[in-house]
């Protein structure tokens, strides 16, 4: 082939490529789904903020968003692959309506899928959609043209069942996207969809989990971190610094509160029995959490507690903990095994960052014999010693906010409400 039309090919390809997400199924379900729609659209403008996308559009069960030329197809999945609501989705092209268009582009997404696979002997399927019925072919059709062309060309052979290859194409009224294979999307609500929350952030390895479920199940989240600096090293806020940037990653944008609290340990300690130290510890994080969280928007904690894992996590302690709390807490972590929200942490990565070596705040001064099983009226008797509203009014005070973005080049108009200029822009239809 003249060299000069391939290059034209090859360009006029480029511009025409599109991100195709496939929404998760539960949110097809009921009156709420424009609600839906509206907020992932939003996520995945707010996941690109850096670039410049095309356009956006919902069709059926589905988005398409036209990528920049500025936007790799290593970028695009691995953002992609962080949007919550999005069962599925492809990286794909848009050609016009016409079955020769088709099947070139149908060859071309094969042969890309054939460089990126290994082993020989591949196997393959066609995997055709046909929501514009005009098209004279029907999907059953599409799949045995293309097919038929694929093991002419290219001499793979056809496996319906366990294919290695996948080629999907929908036909639409605007055209035709064809793309290789289908890549796993993270699942759940999109981020927004289902309320806000603060999460208790600790450095530790269960609290970024917790957060991640909330987000998952469509919460905007927002981090509080408690350190006792500079009774001990910045360790832990800097971890919950590292921690919170990276959750950022699933929700564009988020605010970090850190909170001193060694003066309100201080504090406990003069005044307050020994084996309850854990206990009013715990109380005052969920006062001030509390305050800071509603603040931001929040209408529940988060924390990564999980039912006997350490002394403050029984059923009692949690009960009495949870007393002091203005606003509902959430444990989404509360019947795992640390074993399995370890397997969760290094699959999302924060793994890492959480084994980091800190001095968290809640083990100074810890009694080596806590209170497993403390009662309300001996908590609040101890507390009658303490300037509870002055504690906790302080502590909000002399709290630090750290703002994170993502991508963090981002200038973000997508901290957006529903009137955003960047949705509006990109709303095309
Ligand atoms: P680990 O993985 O070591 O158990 P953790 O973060 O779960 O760490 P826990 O002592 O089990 O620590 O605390 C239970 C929950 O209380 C945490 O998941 C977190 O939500 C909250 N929490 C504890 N310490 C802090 C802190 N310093 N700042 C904010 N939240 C905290
Ligand atoms: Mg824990």
């Amino acid at each position: 082939m003249n060299r000069n039309r391939e290059d034209r090919r090859t360009s006029a390809a480029d511009s025409d490529r599109y991100l195709i997400g496939r929404y998760h199924e539960v949110a097809l379900k009921g009156r709420n789904r424009w609600r839906f729609v509206d907020e992932l659209k939003r996520n995945v403008v707010a996941a690109f903020a850096d670039h410049q996308l095309g356009g956006l559009r919902g069709a059926g069960p589905r988005l398409m968003v036209r990528l920049p030329a500025s936007l790799s197809d290593e970028v695009a999945k691995e953002r992609a692959a962080r949007i919550f609501g999005l069962q599925n989705f492809s990286i794909g092209h848009r050609v016009p309506l016409e079955i020769s268009a088709i099947e070139r582009a149908a060859l071309a997404a094969a042969q890309a899928l054939i460089r990126t696979s290994c082993g020989s002997e591949l196997t393959f399927r066609i995997l055709a959609r046909r929501a514009e019925k005009r098209f004279p072919l029907d999907s059953v059709a599409i799949q045995r043209t293309l097919g038929a062309t694929i093991v002419r060309e290219l001499g793979l052979k056809v496996n319906l069942g366990h294919p290695d290859l996948v080629v999907a194409i929908e036909i639409l009224p605007e055209g035709a996207y064809v793309s290789g294979g289908k890549l796993a999307g993270a699942g759940g609500l999109p981020v927004g969809t289902t309320g806000q929350g603060a999460v208790l952030l600790s450095g530790g390895i269960d609290s970024p989990v917790a957060a991640y479920r909330m987000m998952r199940r469509g919460m905007r989240l927002n981090f509080i971190h408690f350190h006792s600096y500079p009774l001990v090293s910045s360790a832990s806020r800097d971890k919950a610094r590292d921690l919170a940037a990276a959750l950022t990653s699933y929700e564009a944008h988020s605010t970090l509160m850190l909170v001193p609290f060694a003066e309100i340990q201080r504090s406990i300690v003069a005044r307050a029995p020994r084996f309850l130290r854990v206990v009013l510890y715990r109380r005052f994080m969920l006062r001030i959490a509390g305050a800071l969280g509603v603040a931001m928007g929040a209408q529940a904690l988060v924390t990564g507690e999980s039912l006997g894992q350490v002394a403050s996590q029984t059923l009692e302690n949690m009960t009495v903990i949870e007393q002091a709390a203005s606003i509902p807490v959430i444990r989404p972590l509360i019947g795992m095994d640390k074993n399995e929200i370890i397997v969760e942490a290094r699959r999302l990565g924060t793994f890492e960052t959480s084994i980091l070596p800190d001095e968290d705040c809640c083990s100074l001064f810890v009694p080596s014999h806590p209170a497993t099983r403390a009662r309300l009226e001996e908590v609040t008797a101890a507390e009658g010693m303490l300037e509870i509203a002055q504690m906790v009014d302080d502590a909000v005070a002399r709290s630090e906010a750290v703002h994170n973005l993502f991508p963090a080049a981002a200038t973000h108009a997508a901290q957006s409400d529903a009137s955003s200029p960047a949705l509006r822009r990109h709303e095309l239809q």
